[in-house]
């Protein structure tokens, strides 16, 4: 019998990084700016190379991608970003914490940003954070079309979308920068880290010497020299690097991203299929450009109450999995009005109907068929359990 599988547990981290991990203990070299060759610059290379842009800075976190992002744009004190109302309380944060003031807009029951609420927003927006939630992309057409209408840079939050892409390209590379998370539940797993990218090489000078390139050790990145030397001595340091032993752990894991992404997209696409045959669970299809990298399955439940919907959650985990629903879990990180640090903010009555009914299930890329079914049956049974098998298929 197929047991609920664990799907908590990350994948093994490479063989490959056991060697490098040694010779690090073996000297201590866990300091990026020791050498010009050290394994955070060799990460920053191959990230680059494997996105095909010109620059990468690793850092502590997404999160701290993201503030250096926002930073290394000079926005002024105050300054309007643009940001979903569905997405992690770590973007509000960072808008927050780089003293800029978040704008949240609206998002439609397929998890995706409501194109007229962000043009009606826009007018007054400094700039534009767009969070790819689980890689569920908006329309980036739009989107990138009308920030250069009006002339406002792009930020990527892709932290949970590496391999997802839109027209072909890559996630991350459509606005001006990109920011990925390297936290353990993400595609590449160094328990914490973060990496920014762009092809600016004013924003990169920028964003290195901010992260805590301090004195020269900007000259230890292999990046247009000149900009550097222009922002010397100009620049707050906020030390948010990331060390070499991070980087150890990562850089094997390069390697894996197709794999991860071809297993994720199988099994999602594959239990996508089994949920929307039940006639009280539905998962929006993808916009047509995109193509996704899922690690879980997000799905909307039809016609139930709050009640209902908590009832299902339980009748899930009673079958053994866990089924979080973003604005019904409490405290949840996902659902704005948990954001109280923000204050004030105005009520977003569409993307709280989403929330309200919105399921999130993780879903390994290592599992295999009979795993993927046994969850998919506990999904469908869960929602028979609160809504009754008859009524499902009856007259
Ligand atoms: C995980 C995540 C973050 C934060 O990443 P950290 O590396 O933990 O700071 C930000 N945005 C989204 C969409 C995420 O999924």
């Amino acid at each position: 019998m197929t047991l609920p599988p664990n799907v908590y547990d990350a994948e093994p981290i490479p063989d490959a990084a056991r060697a490098e991990i040694d010779r690090m203990l073996a000297d201590g070299d866990l300091f990026r700016y020791t050498s010009d060759d050290s394994p955070v610059a060799l990460l920053e290379q191959e990230f680059a190379a494997h996105m095909g842009v010109k620059y990468a800075l690793a850092c502590a976190s997404c999160s701290a991608a993201l503030f250096l992002a926002l930073k290394s744009l000079g926005l002024p004190h105050g300054a309007r970003v643009l940001i979903p109302a569905f997405t992690f309380a770590a973007v509000p944060s960072a808008v927050v914490h780089a003293a800029c003031v978040p704008v949240l807009v609206e998002v439609k029951d397929n998890y995706r940003i409501d194109i007229e609420d962000f043009e009606s927003k826009l007018e007054s927006a400094d700039a534009i954070l767009i969070s790819h939630m689980r890689g569920h992309t908006s329309d980036m057409d739009a989107i990138l079309a009308l920030a250069f209408a009006h002339d406002i840079p792009v930020i990527e939050d892709a932290a949970h979308s590496l391999g997802t892409e839109w027209h072909g390209r890559k996630i991350g590379t459509l606005g001006r920068i990109g920011c990925f998370s390297f936290q353990s539940y993400k595609l590449l797993n160094s328990g914490e880290g973060g990496i920014l990218i762009t092809d600016d090489a004013d924003i990169i000078a920028r964003a290195v010497i901010m992260s805590g390139a301090y004195e020269h050790n900007w000259k230890k990145h292999p990046v247009l020299q000149d900009r550097f030397a222009h922002w010397q001595n100009k620049l707050p340091l906020y030390n948010t690097r990331l060390g070499n032993l991070s980087a150890a752990l990562l850089r094997p894991q390069i390697a894996e991203i197709p794999r991860r992404v071809r297993d994720g997209r199988r099994n999602h696409d594959y239990v996508a299929g089994l949920l929307n045959a039940s006639p009280w669970l539905h998962v929006p299809p993808p916009l047509e450009p995109e193509a996704r990298a899922p690690d879980s399955i997000q799905f909307n439940l039809k016609g139930f109450s709050d009640d209902g919907a908590r009832a299902f959650a339980d009748a899930a985990e009673a079958r053994g999995v866990k089924v979080q629903i973003f604005g019904l879990s409490e405290d949840n990180a996902r659902a704005f009005w948990n954001w109280q640090f923000l204050g004030d903010m105005p009520d977003l009555p569409q993307t709280r109907a989403m929330l309200m009914r919105a399921c999130d299930a993780r879903l390994p890329a290592r599992l295999k068929r009979a795993e993927l079914d046994l969850i998919a049956a506990a999904l469908v049974g869960a929602a028979e359990d609160v809504k009754g098998k008859a009524l499902a298929y009856g007259t």
